[in-house]
């Protein structure tokens, strides 16, 4: 099935009186939304417990929860002792996320630094292949790991390069963020085949059953010459992209993801659009 949210508690979540996170997957539920994404973003600060509560919460009102691994992660830094501090970032998410009840991890790749674009990628291939080794020793291989396409030019996360990264294992799952890439290649993403194209090479290279569950993070986000500038809201009508022509492929190919919307605090409103277009599609 088809999953819809946000990512994190948007602003009318707390204008309504909202404080806790323990009340979301409840909130989202009541709105007809059923996925929510916690972000570790800036640390593993949550408790077991707190996870446990959310996550039981969760499993009530039917909402399936991921974690987004801090932002830190990055896998072509030339440093040994960086590279481990990055392992331990997706296994303890990973940890988290079973806490929660769920078993998507979301992260980063990498960043390009001071390497050639080629030396970088395959500096992160060779961690992503001792990360599987990682996944599989700590007995982890039950959950899913989401590396996610990134929206600036000099991170480590086209299309492409994520789509290798997930040939490593099958555990490895893309997220794919039309935003992003929306943004680092200046705006390409308009038609039904500009994101069917994106699908089919999905399919074509890691087979349908792994490109139908894929994660997909969703937001307008404006962009420069560097690709991602910040997030927008779905009110925006000058950077894009639009969710309408990929809710066709969606159906088109039977897709049958995780969506999180990613908006600037509208986040659950703009899931609730991107859920009701989706539907209105037959
Ligand atoms: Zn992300």
């Amino acid at each position: 099935m088809i999953r819809f949210g946000p990512s994190g508690n948007g602003l009318r979540y707390y204008s309504e009186g909202f404080k806790s996170s323990v009340d979301a997957p409840q909130w989202l539920a009541k709105q007809g939304l059923n996925a929510y994404e916690y972000s570790f973003g800036r640390g593993i600060n949550i408790s077991d417990e707190k996870a446990r509560e959310i996550g039981n919460k969760g499993k009530e009102f039917d909402v399936a929860i991921s974690v987004h691994a801090p932002y830190y992660i990055n896998f072509a830094n030339p440093s040994d002792e960086m590279a481990a501090k990055s392992f331990d970032y997706v296994l303890r998410s990973c940890l988290k996320v079973r806490e929660f009840g769920g078993n998507r991890v979301v992260f980063h790749p990498a960043s390009v630094g001071k390497m050639t674009r080629k030396d970088a990628v395959e500096l992160t291939k060779k961690r992503m292949s001792r990360l599987a080794d990682l996944i599989v020793e700590n007995k982890m291989d039950d959950c899913l790991f989401c590396p996610e396409t990134m929206g600036k030019i000099n991170q480590i996360g086209d299309v492409e390069e994520v789509t290798e990264f997930c040939k490593i294992a099958d555990f490895f799952i893309p997220t794919i963020d039309f935003g992003h890439i929306n943004a680092r290649t200046y705006g390409s993403l308009k038609t039904a085949e500009d994101y069917e194209k994106i699908i089919t090479h999905l399919i074509n290279n890691l087979g349908s059953e792994r490109a139908k569950k894929i994660h997909i993070h969703f937001s307008k986000i404006e962009y420069s010459n560097g690709g991602e500038v910040r997030h927008l809201t779905f009110a925006d009508t000058v950077f894009g992209p639009e969710f309408s022509p990929l809710a066709s492929i969606m159906k088109k190919y039977k897709l049958e993801p995780i969506v999180i919307c990613e908006s600037d605090d509208t986040q659950a409103d703009d899931a609730l659009i991107m859920k009701q277009l989706y539907e209105s599609i037959d």
